[in-house]
């Protein structure tokens, strides 16, 4: 497959953390550190509550979009408790992550509601973040690559190949979220290039090389350079360290920074 750029894009999950002025603080200290990197896109993901106040700080900050964790399909109407896709771009959100593995895992999202939302957000001109990944019994049993293959064929089917442009892909192993441990750059990359070969088949080839696939699972400072260097990792979606803005910022330098050895291809 031949090398394309693919500019970097690190997102942070905030997860139910910050209240509306918490979140204030920690996005203004945010964009002081990371407003300079434009090598890469960076969305920041907070709670619904703080999307008012997130959006007013981002202003027009080129490099650094506001994205929600959550939306549910349905235009409007009887759904106490959920979010629309209007009501997320009222707020200029342009990201929204979706099936991410605490939404599977805590409220039973299947594929099915995945592609229902990835259809909803596209329709919304929002630009889902689709999560996919294997946890650790899966891994165990060596059944990493029919769970990958499951949600990535059913999550994003029948979608047309000209909206895969507004898609991207985290790989996140369900292992390695909150816990501390990392897949191996090795590992992460093999996931990688096998969720880049499935793309190719479903979609095409072309779709391939250009989707952009972030990896999640306690990504730090310390350990994003060797990640993020992997030929088919395009980029972190990033829980924890994304409450702390100097570990944050730390891991977009990493992504802007140049691979240290070998040069940069272009389209
Ligand atoms: C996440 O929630 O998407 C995530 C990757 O979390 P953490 O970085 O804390 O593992």
């Amino acid at each position: 497959m031949p090398t394309t750029f693919r500019k970097k894009i690190i997102a942070g999950n905030w997860k139910m953390n910050r209240t509306a002025s918490d979140a204030k603080a920690l996005a203004a200290e945010v964009l002081l550190e990371v407003r300079k990197f434009d090598e890469a896109d960076i969305i920041l993901c907070p709670p619904f509550t703080a999307l008012g106040t997130v959006a007013e700080l981002i202003g027009e900050v080129p490099n650094v979009f506001l994205g929600a964790q959550n939306v549910h399909p349905a235009p409007s109407g009887a759904f106490t408790g959920e979010i629309s896709v209007a009501m997320l771009r009222d707020f200029y959100c342009r990201y929204v992550i979706v099936g991410h593995s605490e939404r599977r895992q805590y409220f039973h999202e299947t594929d099915a509601m995945v592609l229902e939302k990835v259809k909803a957000a596209l329709a919304g001109s929002l630009k889902p973040i689709v999560c996919v990944g294997e946890t650790l019994k899966e891994r165990e049993a060596g059944a990493w690559q029919e769970v990958v293959t499951k949600q990535i064929r059913d999550g994003l089917k029948d979608i047309p190949e000209k909206d895969f442009s507004d898609i991207i892909i985290a790989y996140e192993p369900v292992w390695a979220i909150g816990t501390g441990k990392t897949a191996t750059p090795a590992q992460a990359q093999e996931v990688h290039a096998f969720i880049r070969g499935l793309i190719a088949k479903q979609v095409s080839p072309e779709v391939a090389r250009k989707i952009r696939i972030q990896y999640g699972g306690s990504v730090k400072a310390e350990n994003a350079a060797e990640i993020l260097h992997q030929p088919d990792i395009d980029g972190a979606l990033v829980g924890g360290a994304s409450l702390d803005a100097r570990a944050f910022a730390a891991i977009v330098l990493a992504a802007a920074r140049p691979k240290p050895t070998t040069q940069r291809a272009h389209a």
